[in-house]
């Protein structure tokens, strides 16, 4: 079944609370819908398939008609050692998480917590604390939202069988592609899960919040790693934003050594630049780089950049515009750049 609603208020669809509507809005249960919802010619277009919201920034109305999925089920497909768990688009991803850690199966639990749904979890390859999704999905299943055939799109990191279709990078895959880029539904996806104990604590200090001989189960990782976020992130119900707004640059090893070398100078032999030496690369935390010019805690008007996480712009009193999130994150691209040198992109998707 599905239902649409025009001229449809999204101040409730979108983490960041930006107050903005949309032509139509439709809802949706079943993969067989979104056949109807196609070949339906009175819904404006463009479609734009929206999750929890927790990833957008909605800089104006949006004139064409949002998808949402409201398929909602898990159910465990093949059952072993190794069970493979099917689970619907639209279910809360935490909830999944939940559900997972409450049956003893491991795997997503160092997810827990991140806002969004499954279908969008399995789009952006949502990481945390040393796990992405790409590390336990086994399979995407989609319908085209061009001519309504299904497709299930392999991933090769977990299914050494398989070509590769899910090409998970850093919150990257084909569905972020140019190629693909908004041409798929995500109807479900298939989790492949373990009976057996695999905690992943390579991840900063997530190893000491637990005894010598590890967490004995997933439920003990889940709410240590939900007492580590609850200390570090603004909570959406609470003060509205999109999360990391800024991608970690990379840059060239000559670039970076510039860079220390400018701020040892102004700072002192001691002081380090953070950074990993990546494919391509050296990645600087961009969340140091907008710390070191000065933006953290910065409140303008009714946005903020979060006081302990600078990654974050947050609607600070909930009544903040699309183009005073615009013009903070103009100013801060503008500050990185002109200190040193490194033009940040946003993380998050602008409408
Ligand atoms: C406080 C906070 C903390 C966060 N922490 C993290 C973190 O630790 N790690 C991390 O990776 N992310 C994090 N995020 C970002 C966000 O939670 C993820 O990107 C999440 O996957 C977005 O899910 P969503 O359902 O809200 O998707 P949306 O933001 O609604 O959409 C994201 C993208 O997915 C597409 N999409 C959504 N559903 C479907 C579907 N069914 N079929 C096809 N395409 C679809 C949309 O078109 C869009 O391109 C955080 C966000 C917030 C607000």
């Amino acid at each position: 079944m599905w239902t649409k609603k025009h001229n449809y208020d999204l101040s409730g669809q979108n983490t960041f609370g930006m107050k903005v509507s949309c032509a139509c809005y439709v809802e949706y249960d079943s993969a067989s819908d979104i056949r109807d919802i196609i070949a339906s010619e009175e819904l404006p277009r463009p479609f734009f398939h929206i999750g929890g919201g927790s990833n957008l920034l909605f800089t104006r109305d949006y004139e064409g008609t949002v998808l949402h999925s409201a398929i909602r089920f898990i159910r465990i497909i093949s059952d072993g050692d190794m069970p493979l768990v099917e689970v619907g688009a639209g279910v809360v991803f935490d909830d999944f998480c939940a559900w997972a850690a409450s049956e003893g199966l491991w795997g997503p639990e160092n997810l827990s917590l991140i806002p969004g749904e499954v279908g969008a979890g399995a789009v952006q390859n949502i990481g945390a604390y040393g796990v992405e999704a790409g590390d336990v999905i086994k399979e995407v299943r989609c319908i085209s939202l061009e001519d309504g055939s299904e497709r299930t799109f392999h991933n090769g990191r977990t299914s050494a069988d398989v070509e590769d279709e899910c090409r998970y990078g850093y919150r990257d895959s084909i569905f972020k592609s140019p190629e693909m880029k908004g041409r798929q539904a995500v109807t479900s996806v298939v989790f492949a899960l373990s009976r057996e104990k695999r905690p992943q604590l390579r991840y900063g200090h997530i190893k000491t919040l637990f005894p010598e001989t590890g967490p004995d189960s997933p439920v003990q990782v889940r709410e240590a790693i939900i007492g580590v976020r609850r200390e570090k992130l603004p909570d959406p119900a609470e003060k509205g934003s999109a999360g990391s707004f800024f991608k970690n640059p990379v840059i060239s090893e000559e670039h970076f050594r510039r860079i220390e070398a400018d701020v040892r100078t102004r700072e002192g032999d001691e002081r380090q630049v953070p950074h990993y030496v990546v494919e391509g690369g050296i990645k600087v935390p961009a969340a140091w780089l907008i710390e070191s010019c000065g933006f953290k805690g910065m409140c303008r008007g009714n946005v903020a950049v979060y006081h302990k996480q600078p990654l974050v712009i947050v609607n600070e009193t909930g009544k903040a515009s699309p183009d005073e999130v615009l013009s903070l994150e103009h100013d801060i691209i503008a500050g990185v750049e002109e200190r040193f040198g490194i033009t940040l992109s946003p993380e998050v998707e602008h409408l």
